[in-house]
């Protein structure tokens, strides 16, 4: 009996012994896991910075050379459809469009007393302004400056001129670096073919002379290499960044909706469709792949920039909700995030 007991008391000692080692030695290896983790996720935050935004705007409009907007109540309240339809998706998808006006619109909106711009704004919208400058006339640095200012002044008559920053287009073969600055903007947006004009032929494309560039590749995007979806400052015309520099080149152009699927969302305007290209909810489709496929090959440390642009009567394409809501999509995935032109000048002046 006795040594029944003492042998069962040290089974019971040893089997103690046992667990409180268990403890005991579990608990620093426990807690080297932990901090050993916790290493881990303290380096990973060194390494990676959060990557820069990725910012998705419209360009829309409203064009110089619709005159009869002033003549035709008729003809500018088709365009006040348009607009008010894209003011609806906007709001109901979370998108941010901008809408940028040349001059016979802005008269219009006085004329009829219906102040679209300020509309837009009032709706979470943005506005600018749109220079359709003859590309075909070379001015002087003062008469550029006026053919800016002209613009710039009928569209600051609307709305509160610093919601009024910059430019859609003006491009050319005068220096529309100098009439952009001289008229007050700050940023150009629509960058296309035409401002090539303005830059010696050994700093284009390959092909791109004068001739060409007014023939073919006019409204193709521009600057022509994926540079152009990172927005920089310049400081002369050109697109060689100065970040001293007082005038953004914010382009990012992938296409005009209706013709991104024909063209596969690379380049280019509506040469491959004979006459205006059909915008269907394939367009919709190649420009989400395109999207995708431009913000994984980025460059994080960079704010990005991607814009199409919409022409007003697309905005009564039944097929356009699609555009919208796909979009709206690709923000809750936190692809992309809508800004209008100015919101993107705006973060490339705080970064
Ligand atoms: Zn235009």
């Amino acid at each position: 009996m006795t040594v029944i007991f003492i042998v069962l008391t040290i089974v019971v000692i040893l089997l103690t012994a046992a667990a409180f080692l268990e403890v005991t030695t579990e608990a620093p290896v426990t807690s080297r896991a932990t901090s050993a983790v916790q290493e881990v996720e303290v380096d990973e935050e060194e390494a990676e910075p959060e990557p820069s935004p990725v910012y998705f705007a419209t360009m829309t409009h409203l064009e110089g050379g619709w005159t009869q907007a002033l003549q035709s109540e008729f003809f500018f309240d088709k365009q006040a459809s348009y607009l008010r339809q894209a003011y609806d998706y906007a709001e109901q998808y979370d998108a941010v469009i901008t809408i940028e006006s040349e001059i016979p619109m802005a008269e219009a909106m006085i004329k009829w007393d219906d102040n679209l711009l300020q509309e837009a704004l009032d709706r979470g919208q943005g506005v600018g302004t749109h220079c359709d400058i003859d590309p075909r006339t070379t001015f002087s640095t003062q008469e550029i400056i006026a053919e800016f200012v002209a613009r710039k002044e009928a569209v600051d008559a609307l709305v509160d001129p610093s919601e009024n920053l910059g430019c859609a287009g003006g491009g050319g073969p005068s220096d529309w670096y100098l009439g952009a600055v001289g008229a007050g903007f700050t940023y150009l947006d629509g960058i296309v073919g035409f401002h090539y004009l303005a830059i010696p032929v050994a700093d284009r494309p390959e092909g791109w002379d004068n001739r060409s560039i007014l023939q073919e590749y006019y409204h193709y995007a521009a600057p022509a290499d994926d540079s152009r979806f990172y927005p920089v400052f310049v400081s002369e015309v050109g697109f060689e960044e100065d970040a001293t520099g007082d005038l953004l080149i914010s382009a990012g152009d992938i296409g005009a909706i209706q013709s991104i699927a024909e063209l596969d969302g690379i380049e280019g305007w509506e040469g491959e469709c004979d006459g205006p290209c059909e915008f269907t909810r394939q367009d919709v489709d190649v420009l989400v792949k395109r999207i995708k496929t431009l913000v994984e090959g980025r460059d994080e440390s960079r704010i990005m920039k991607l814009q199409v642009y919409i022409a007003t009567q697309y905005y009564d394409d039944p097929d356009m909700e699609y555009f919208f809501s796909e979009m709206q999509k690709l923000q809750e995935e936190g692809v992309i995030q809508w800004a209008s032109q100015k919101q993107v000048y705006e973060a490339l002046t705080a970064s």
